[in-house]
């Protein structure tokens, strides 16, 4: 690992995960296997957000986000969509136009 990239703020803010302890059951497969993680987190559309801290089943693999973790998401979604529109221009627009049978 030769990467020595950090992101510059810290985040601050109080996790409500934090008074778990460290590995707790996982609700999607019901085994002891849920731990923190801090990795790069690849979305189902192929973004990838660096160093996203999160709840990672080590058996079944199924991610869980705080509140901090969802902000971050959220956030990566707005500016993808912000992306697209900007990519995709008019026919996405007109795309998103449904008319309602009447
Ligand atoms: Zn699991």
């Amino acid at each position: 690992m030769s990467s020595s990239h950090r992101s510059a703020h810290k985040i601050s803010q109080p996790s409500p995960w934090k008074d778990l302890p460290a590995v707790i059951t996982c609700p999607e497969c019901g085994k002891k296997s849920l731990r923190r993680v801090r990795k790069d987190y690849r979305t189902p559309d192929g973004a990838v957000i660096e160093d996203l801290e999160r709840f990672q089943c080590s058996s079944c693999l199924a991610n869980f986000f705080d509140d901090a973790a969802m902000q971050v998401l959220e956030e990566c979604e707005r500016k993808k969509k912000s992306l697209k529109s900007l990519v995709a221009g008019k026919q996405q627009r007109d795309a998103g136009i449904v008319r309602h049978g009447v």
